[in-house]
């Protein structure tokens, strides 16, 4: 049977996924991902990448159907037209022109977008969202934010930065300097870093014996953190409690300010234990100003295998037409 589909790419920081996908969210091919060839301190190459994608370009067009082109999802600031890349810290890219890169290499139409609204793209048309009229794609990684549905609309604000809930100032005296260049924003107190800190002190002060296994070098990472609380260390549970804590109460503000029907939870802590879903769902209640919003409000985790890939390919059937969103 031919049909119609999408080159998806989701380009994040520290790999490349690539998947081919049709008009009913179903992968053509099993997606493939890419860990991104180069260090931490210097700018990528985007011709490194236009290698990677080559590959999967040709599988593309080797299937039947109408290849509708190529859907870009970027972790950074990226122009929806031009796909010029205007900001991507962790490729250290400033005004890449990335997008016109792709389009001349392989002649195909290209989608770009930021990776937060592919995500909400994904989960409003075959995910966890298909319902929801008002709802939060929320990520907990490297950092903490969130891209908005509201009214049944993608609602990015004046300059499309809107859901930043990450760099709401907590304590700008004795915070911690934040990635944003200020101080004690409350991703540094929710995000990875922020847990491989605090699981870093419990080492060094010896209050955490399963750390003191799992550390390598002496030194301990997020995913430590959650590895040691899942053996029942107190001090590793401790830590994983106090960031979902901060993460609940900058979430309620978003219910209490927008009247959210749906959080849907990504990034790697998100995924750092399986329930980190309920647990903010148990203790994000109290904090919720009305009776009603507590009774409506679902918290789920992310129901694609990669919501910001998928919605990639979403976004190119959204934008040429084929898929509606209401
Ligand atoms: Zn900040």
């Amino acid at each position: 049977m031919e049909s119609d589909f999408a080159l998806a790419v989701d380009i994040g920081g520290s790999k490349m996924a690539v998947g081919i996908i049709d008009t009913r969210g179903e992968p053509l091919a099993e997606p493939v991902v890419y860990p991104l060839p180069f260090g931490t301190d210097q700018a990528a190459d985007p011709e490194a990448l236009l290698r990677l994608l080559e590959p999967q370009v040709e599988q593309a067009r080797r299937i039947p159907g109408v290849l509708h082109g190529i859907g870009l999802s970027v972790c950074g600031l990226i122009d929806e037209e031009s796909g010029e890349a205007v900001l991507v810290p962790n490729l250290h890219w400033r005004y890449v022109p990335f997008g016109r890169m792709v389009r001349d290499r392989f002649g195909l139409a290209i989608y770009p977008s930021t990776d937060v609204r592919m995500a909400v793209l994904g989960e409003v048309v075959w995910g966890a969202a298909r319902e929801a009229r008002h709802f939060a794609w929320v990520t907990i990684g490297t950092g903490f934010g969130a891209y908005l549905y509201l009214d049944g609309k993608l609602y990015g604000g004046k300059h499309g930065f809107a859901g930043n809930i990450g760099h709401n100032t907590i304590d700008e005296v004795d915070g911690y300097p934040c990635g944003c260049g200020r101080k004690g924003c409350l991703e540094t107190y929710v995000a990875g870093p922020a847990i491989a800190r605090a699981g870093q002190a419990a080492l060094e002060t010896g209050t955490s014996p399963a750390l003191q296994r799992l550390a390598v070098d002496g030194k301990v990472t997020t995913g430590m953190v959650f590895q040691a609380e899942a053996m029942g260390d107190p001090a590793a549970a401790e830590i994983i409690d106090r960031a979902i804590g901060m993460a609940v109460i900058g979430l309620a503000g978003l219910v209490n300010t927008l009247d959210l029907e749906l959080i849907v939870l990504g990034g790697g802590v998100a995924h750092g234990c399986p329930d980190f879903p309920e647990r903010v769902d148990r203790q994000i209640r109290r904090y919720l100003m009305s009776a009603e919003a507590g009774q409506d409000l679902q918290i789920k985790g992310e129901s694609l295998p990669n919501s910001a890939l998928f919605g990639a390919a979403a976004d190119v059937f959204v934008r040429r037409g084929l898929v509606r969103l209401e």
